[in-house]
């Protein structure tokens, strides 16, 4: 089913599919979700194991080859290792990656490497446990930490730890972070605080840009130089350390929006694709997947919604709208 790539109309070929496969949470951080009367989907509502897999099969018929794992909080869904082992099977599958927060990663990050896969991204925004409840909203940083080292205990190697850039919250974090995951062999990464929050508060004054944390670091660690770019659709922009110890990344989608080499499409948890983070339109793959739709059904879903995408998400033109649905009902 390869014979066409999966392009866009800027000729953007699309090979990385973000899958949601919640949007539960067991935190609350405050530019995600809200604090309270969370309104989760029904769990009848979200895709079965069978019906991602079948999505993902299908993807892979057009080219996809690069999967992230999401949500919501991944892996509060039970049995998220069979998932996994399901994916990994599809052929042109070759990188199946996870992004968590960590609390639950330490019990099931063994049986996550053998069902196959190959990567973790786990979200560290501070190392200071005042801080962390701010944040979440919960308690949980030791469970965090626990979860962080025992990924690197059973062998992924390139752990990366993503840290939302807040101004105001985040420049006291920056240095001991990157400390942190220098003196741990991990690469850490600053993401810009984007409006997908379920609050609404996001302020365009609260991004701390990238450029601003690259020099809080070099004031504290070392000076840095610019790493090779070895794939040009990844979105951070990574440097390493002068004296050979480490890296760290910037994610900059509000100060230096990246969406011209965006390969990126996503599934929510209840079955819908969107291509791109801040779409306000989606296409109904879970209507095609109950309704006794056929593959080639599917596969023309997902090429009409590639097809659709913008040029970019637009944070700062005048006319921008806010999705309706914030990060964890996204998948981020
Ligand atoms: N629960 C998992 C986690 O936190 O890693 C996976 C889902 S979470 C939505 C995915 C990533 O999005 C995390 O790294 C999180 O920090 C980031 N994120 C959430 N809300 C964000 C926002 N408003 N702006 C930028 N990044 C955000
Ligand atoms: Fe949960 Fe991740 Fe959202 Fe935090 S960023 S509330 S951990 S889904």
């Amino acid at each position: 089913m390869t014979d066409a790539p999966l392009i866009d109309q800027l000729g953007r070929v699309h090979t990385n599919l973000r899958l949601s496969v919640t949007d539960r949470c067991n935190i609350r951080c405050f530019y995600c979700m809200p604090d309270e009367n969370v309104r989760f989907k029904p769990r009848h509502e979200l895709l079965t194991f069978e019906e991602i897999e079948r999505f993902v099969h299908v993807a892979a018929g057009l080219g996809v080859n690069k999967l992230r794992l999401t949500g919501g909080e991944p892996l509060v869904r039970a049995d998220l290792p069979k998932l996994v082992a399901r994916l990994a099977a599809i052929e042109g599958i070759r990188d199946i990656a996870l992004t968590t927060n960590g609390i639950l990663l330490a019990a099931q990050v063994q049986a996550l490497k053998d069902a196959g896969l190959t990567r973790v991204n786990i979200s560290l925004d501070t190392l200071s446990e005042e801080t962390f409840r701010r944040i979440s909203r919960r308690d949980g940083l030791d469970r965090v930490l626990e979860g962080i080292h025992a990924a690197k205990r059973v062998g992924f190697t390139k752990i990366r730890l993503n840290a939302v850039a807040i101004k105001g919250i985040t420049e006291p974090e920056v240095g001991p972070l990157t400390q942190f995951a220098r003196d741990h062999g991990m690469e850490m990464r600053f993401i810009e605080f984007m409006p997908l929050d379920a609050e609404e508060h996001w302020q365009h004054d609260q991004v701390l840009g990238g450029e601003e944390i690259r020099r809080l670091i070099e004031e504290a660690i070392g000076p840095l130089e610019p790493a090779e770019r070895p794939d040009p659709s990844q979105p951070a922009t990574d440097f390493n350390f002068a004296d050979g110890r480490g890296s760290v990344g910037f994610i900059n989608p509000v100060t230096q929006p990246f969406c011209e080499d965006c390969n990126r499409l996503r599934l929510t948890a209840e079955g819908q694709i969107r291509n791109c983070l801040f779409s306000t339109v989606e296409w109904d793959a879970r209507a095609v997947l109950r309704g006794g739709g056929s593959d080639d059904e599917l596969a023309r879903l997902i090429r009409d919604c590639v097809w659709a995408k913008k040029p970019g998400h637009g944070i700062d033109s005048a006319d921008f709208v806010r999705p309706q649905r914030a990060m964890y009902q996204i998948g981020g």
